[in-house]
């Protein structure tokens, strides 16, 4: 049985809904939200809503699971990370707890959703970055809060498989975006922050773009279908160490800015917020690893092919929901 935690969320929602594509059954769905709050649900599929902090529901959700996908988190964007970092610390419960029911209900193999957010920041200094590769995790000092977090929990995934047997897999997941996910509300990220102000600047008559930071600061976004298809292509392949999974197209915030302007086809006026949390300079990922391991396969669809589709879902959901 297939065990997905944090399903009711972006990635967790469309990693169910792939695995049912592919025949993948059963599969059992878990999020802390109430059902009708989940991104994607699916009726075939047995949806379950459990605090993953507790280790009794971790039990609960672990029984008769031989794969675990653990995507279960208390995160967002920049904006969230860098003013709750408790609650992204305490995310350490559900992954030690979660590691803990696993391993006591026999499961086969774990992957671990990390993060970029583990590479040490000052290694980001720089807008123009070089590619960050695995090793640049150590030595440690990645970012406060939700970083450290990611990087002992990866330590403890290794620790599981060394004392255990565990099969464990952590993979660190670069800025992912695509439909179904968070598009407002304080957790949204980068991506469809900015399609959704495009939208309200069309929408409102008022045509002005807020962006956080003074915009030169760099990152690659991965397309939801790439991170998907790269989690199932890493979960068949022999465990390793945490790879990188993320594109290595490398774009300023203004970039990304101009691509969602001209998708929406208005130019509206700048507004650079240079107090908001902007994270660091420069990241973008190094995929020699990863393709390493995956015969040379890494995510290749391009920003503006993912961010046309990303803008017109939040375009419909935007018409659905004001
Ligand atoms: P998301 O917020 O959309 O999904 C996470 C889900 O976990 C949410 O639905 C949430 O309700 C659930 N959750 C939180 N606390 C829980 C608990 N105590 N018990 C059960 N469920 C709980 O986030 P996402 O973008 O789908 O991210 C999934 C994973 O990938 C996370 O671990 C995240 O840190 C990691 N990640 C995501 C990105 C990205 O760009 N989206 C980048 C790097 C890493």
């Amino acid at each position: 049985m297939h065990l997905v935690c944090g399903a009711g969320g972006f990635i967790g929602g469309h990693l169910v809904a792939e695995l049912r594509r592919r025949g993948d059954s059963p599969i059992r769905a878990v999020d802390i939200k109430p059902l009708d709050r989940w991104y994607q649900r699916f009726d075939d599929v047995e949806n379950v809503t459990g605090d993953l902090r507790r280790v009794e529901d971790c039990r609960d959700a672990c029984d008769g699971a031989t794969r675990v996908y653990n995507l279960a988190c208390n995160m967002g964007g920049m904006g969230f990370i860098e003013t709750n970092k408790t609650a992204c610390m305490i995310n350490v419960l559900i992954n030690t707890h979660m590691l803990m029911a696993a391993q006591e209900a026999g499961v086969e193999d774990y992957l671990f959703a990390s993060s970029a957010c583990v590479y040490n920041i000052a290694k980001q200094q720089d807008a123009a970055v070089s590619p960050l590769g695995e090793a640049d995790a150590y030595p440690a000092q990645p970012e406060d809060g939700y970083g450290w977090e990611k990087l002992f929990s990866e330590r403890l995934c290794r620790h599981f498989a060394e004392d255990f047997g565990l099969r464990t897999r952590a993979v660190r997941l670069h800025n992912v975006y695509g439909p179904h996910g968070t598009w407002r509300g304080g957790r949204e990220k980068a991506p469809a922050a900015l399609c959704r102000k495009v939208i309200e600047a069309k929408r409102s008559g008022v045509p002005e773009l807020e962006i956080w930071g003074d915009g030169t600061q760099t990152r690659s976004f991965m397309w939801i279908d790439d991170c998907i298809d790269g989690l199932l292509r890493l979960d068949a392949a022999p465990p390793t160490q945490p790879l990188n999974l993320g594109s290595s197209e490398l774009v300023t915030i203004n970039q990304l800015a101009n691509m969602a302007e001209s998708i929406g086809g208005i130019k509206p006026q700048r507004r650079y917020k240079l107090d908001a949390p902007r994270g660091v300079a420069g990241r973008n990922s190094d995929n020699t690893l990863l393709r390493e391991h995956l015969g040379g396969w890494e995510p290749s669809t391009s920003l503006r092919e993912g961010l046309e589709q990303t803008y017109r879902w939040i375009e419909a959901e935007f018409a659905l929901q004001t």
